[in-house]
Parts: structure tokens; C-alpha cells; sequence
């Protein structure tokens, strides 16, 4: 049995990839010129003609497009298809400021449903199976993408949507289900409930999830596998591209590989926009090579990742991306040094501390102050003051030698951090910068 969807372009050789790419990029742009003003604009200011794009050796020429210029033509001024042929709009979930709206055509559903399928397929998930999709169901793209995935495979979806918890728990059981796509922190959050719950979850048939739209760590996999027991796969994607499945994990969960027949993927330096080698970090750029509805070329996702070309043990020739190191927009800038979240959260998860985390961000003066707050775990503390506190200036200091400045530790009571059944919120900024 082939651990593939569709062997024949997962497994293609580089020469082929590429020429696919070429041919479907050199139509993309023509059209997108044709049809959407802002790309004439940008491609005429540039000095750029469709002739000119030749193949992907090409695309440097191109000038990029950001979420900025989707909100400029807000609502629907970036489609290149007339309404009558769009059979679903999805819109962000709005993480990071106002809304953006995006279309599909039957098509661009279809594909979308393909490229899902390749991660399902990857994560050992066959016909057979029941998928629990516990992302929402609605605008945001996670519920009805992965539905869609599940359809083209030929698996049995259940949509759960998002809540609910303890229904979510007694439906895992009663309807067996095999996976369950939704994001980390909800996954962390649903195996803290099944403990609570004497549900062991050992003798479940659950055996896979499907777990992306935000960052996690490696440690927050362990977490998950452990008290879920199962194996947790990273999927990556985002709603100006297409929704989940832009790029997926495989067995052998070292990066995810991008669906590059329908995508390409760019990482630049965020300032001279020149690509950086593979390993290096940069800011991740897609362009849309299928899609009709919505296509989008070099857009800025504002997303930190690494790629890689190294050959893949599964097979799969599509090049890997790292885990998002974050974005753009999350970086904290603290006393003019760098700080991502996700650090934060690799020391808390490697100290076995809870995942259960707050960063608070202050100014007092003209100082910036951090704060991390983390909740008690009923194994790892004995209740005693000094044990607290020698906890505290224990993580204050690994905070420290990792993040390169001072930061405050704090420990508060079990369950005190408000949960998310979407998207979790780590940082709570309050020094009105704007
Ligand atoms: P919003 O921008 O409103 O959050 P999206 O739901 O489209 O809307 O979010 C897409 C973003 O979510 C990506 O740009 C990325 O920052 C993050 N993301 C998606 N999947 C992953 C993943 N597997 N790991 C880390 N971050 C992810
Ligand atoms: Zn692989």
C-alpha cells in the first residue's frame, strides 16, 4: 500500500517539479495581469511584462504583494474571477488586525481538498478512518479545509467544530474517532481534559492528529503525543494562500514538505530581499501557481521559516520548510533585543513546566519589562514558598542566557490562564506603542 496520495508529483523528480512550475507560473502571471488592476499597476511600475516572466528563474522580476494591499482592495478587489464563478469565500481569522476575505472556485476547492488529502495520507490516515475535525467550521479555513481533504480522500469526517470540550471528549469516544485535526494549544488543552476526565486514552482507537495554524514547539508535540497517545503531525498553512495544506508533515516529521505544484516557496531576507540558502532564516513568500479564484504572487506572509532541498527518507521530493519560528509581527522588540514567544515556550516545555503560559509585555519609565507567568503543576511543585521561589529564579534564569535579557518569573495557581479553543494569545502587550 503507497503512503502517498498522488505518487506521481509527490515523488517527481526536482527537473520535473521545476519545469511543472515554470509552465503553470508563466500562465499565472499573464492571467493576473489581465485580470486584476493592482497586478498591472504594480508589474507596469516595475517595468515588468508577462513576457518577460519566462519561468520560475523569473520570478525575482515580480513585485511582491502583501496583506496591506488585500486589505487596500477590501472586499473583493483581488479577485481575478467574477463572482458567479466563486463557490466559497473564507476569511483570517483576524490574529493580526482587520479581516481579509479570499475566494475559491469549484476547482480551487478541489485542489485544496488534494493537497489536504497528501497530509492525511502522510499521517497514516486511510479510507477507513474517521477524521474528528475540531477547528472551526466557518469563515476560518481549518474546519471546512480539512473537510475538504477528507472528502477527496474518501475518509469519514466528523465535524465537531470548535468548543465544547467535554462533547468533544464523550463524541472521541462514542464515534471512535481514528484522528483529530484542530490547533496545539486546543490539542494540549483536550488532553489536560481527557486526564481530568479518568478518560485513559490508551484504550481510544485515536491514533493521529492533524495540528497547525499557530506555532508550537518539538517539546509541545511530546506533550501531546504523550497524553493523547498519538502521533502529531505539523501542518502549515494560511488564508491568503489557501488555507491548511500549503505544506505538510510527513513520518518523518523533520520539516513539512510544500505543496510546490501549486505553490512556490521564497525565503528572503526581510530587508534586501535577496533569498537566503537553505537552513538560513528568512521571511517565507508564496506565490500561487493554480489558483483561479484568488491567486496571489509573491505574497509577504510575514512568517520566519528556514527551507530545505536535502532528499526526504519518505520519498516525497517536494522541498521541506521549517516549523514558522513566528511571525514578523510577533516578534517582540524588548530593550532593542528580539524576542519570539516561541522561545519562551522551548525553555518552559524543555524545564517541564506547563504549557500554560502568559508573556506580559509592560514599560515602566522608559524600561521595558517582561513577564512570564506560568501555571503550577500539581507534580511539579510541593506547595512550600521557597520551593516556588527557587522555581521562579531557576526559569528567570534560563530566560535570561536564552533571550539575552532579564525577564520576570512568575508562578500562578493551576487553571488560572484562560484556555483558547482556537488560536491561543501569549503575549498581552501593554505599552500602548503605536
Ligand atoms: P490569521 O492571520 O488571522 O491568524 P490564518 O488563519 O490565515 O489567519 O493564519 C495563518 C497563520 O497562522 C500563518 O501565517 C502562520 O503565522 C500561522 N500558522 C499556520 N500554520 C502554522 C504552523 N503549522 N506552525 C506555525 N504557525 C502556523
Ligand atoms: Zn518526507
Amino acid at each position: 500500500m503507497s503512503n502517498y496520495y498522488q505518487p506521481d508529483i509527490e515523488t517527481a523528480s526536482r527537473e520535473e517539479i521545476e519545469k511543472l512550475q515554470s509552465e503553470r507560473l508563466v500562465k499565472a502571471v499573464k492571467r493576473v495581469y489581465e485580470k486584476v488592476p493592482i497586478y498591472r499597476e504594480r508589474m507596469d511600475e516595475a517595468g515588468v511584462k508577462p513576457e518577460d516572466i519566462k519561468g520560475i528563474e523569473d520570478l525575482y522580476k515580480l513585485p511582491f504583494t502583501s496583506k496591506q494591499d488585500l486589505r487596500d482592495t477590501y472586499p473583493y478587489g483581488m479577485f481575478a474571477v467574477p463572482m458567479e464563478e466563486v463557490a466559497r469565500l473564507h476569511a483570517s481569522s483576524g490574529t493580526t488586525g482587520k479581516q481579509i476575505v479570499v475566494g475559491y472556485t469549484q476547482n480551487d476547492l478541489d485542489i485544496w481538498g488534494d493537497i489536504v488529502a497528501r497530509q492525511l495520507v502522510a499521517a497514516g490516515i486511510t479510507k477507513k478512518d474517521k477524521v474528528h475535525v475540531a477547528y472551526g467550521y466557518g469563515l476560518f479555513t481549518g474546519g471546512l479545509g480539512i473537510a475538504e481533504g477528507s472528502r477527496r480522500l474518501g475518509c469519514t469526517s466528523i465535524p465537531v467544530s470548535s468548543g465544547n470540550t467535554a462533547r468533544q471528549l464523550t463524541i472521541m469516544q462514542d464515534f471512535l474517532s481514528d484522528a483529530i485535526a484542530c490547533t496545539p494549544s486546543y490539542a494540549m488543552y483536550l488532553g489536560e481534559s481527557a486526564a481530568k476526565a479518568g478518560i485513559d486514552t490508551s484504550k481510544l482507537p485515536l491514533r493521529a492528529g492533524i495540528f497547525g495554524a499557530e506555532p508550537w514547539t518539538e517539546e509541545m508535540r511530546k506533550e501531546i503525543e504523550k497524553s493523547l497517545n498519538i502521533k502529531a503531525y505539523d501542518i502549515y498553512g494560511l488564508t491568503e494562500i489557501m488555507g491548511p495544506g500549503v505544506a505538510y508533515e510527513c513520518s518523518e516529521q523533520r520539516g513539512m514538505h510544500v505543496n510546490e505544484d501549486h505553490f512556490i516557496i521564497e525565503i528572503l531576507d526581510p530587508e534586501t530581499h535577496k533569498p537566503v540558502p537553505d537552513g538560513e532564516k528568512g521571511e517565507i513568500v508564496f506565490t500561487c501557481l493554480t489558483k483561479e479564484a484568488f491567486p496571489l504572487i509573491r505574497f509577504r506572509t510575514k512568517d520566519i521559516g528556514t527551507v530545505t532541498h536535502e532528499k526526504c527518507a519518505c520519498g516525497r521530493t517536494f522541498v521541506r520548510m521549517s516549523k514558522p519560528m513566528g511571525r514578523i509581527d510577533d516578534m517582540l522588540i524588548i530593550r532593542g533585543v528580539n524576542v519570539f514567544p516561541s522561545q519562551i515556550e522551548t525553555v518552559l516545555l524543555q524545564m517541564n513546566l506547563s504549557p500554560n503560559y502568559q508573556i506580559i509585555v509592560d514599560r515602566k519609565g522608559v524600561l521595558d519589562t517582561i513577564e512570564v507567568q506560568v501555571e503550577m503543576t500539581e507534580d511539579t511543585f510541593s506547595d512550600t514558598i521557597s520551593d516556588i521561589s527557587r522555581y521562579e529564579r531557576e526559569l528567570a534564569d534560563r530566560l535570561k542566557s536564552v533571550l539575552g535579557i532579564a525577564a520576570k518569573a512568575t508562578f500562578v495557581s493551576a487553571g488560572s490562564i484562560a484556555r483558547s479553543e482556537g488560536k491561543a494569545k501569549r503575549v498581552i502587550d501593554r505599552r500602548n506603542l503605536v
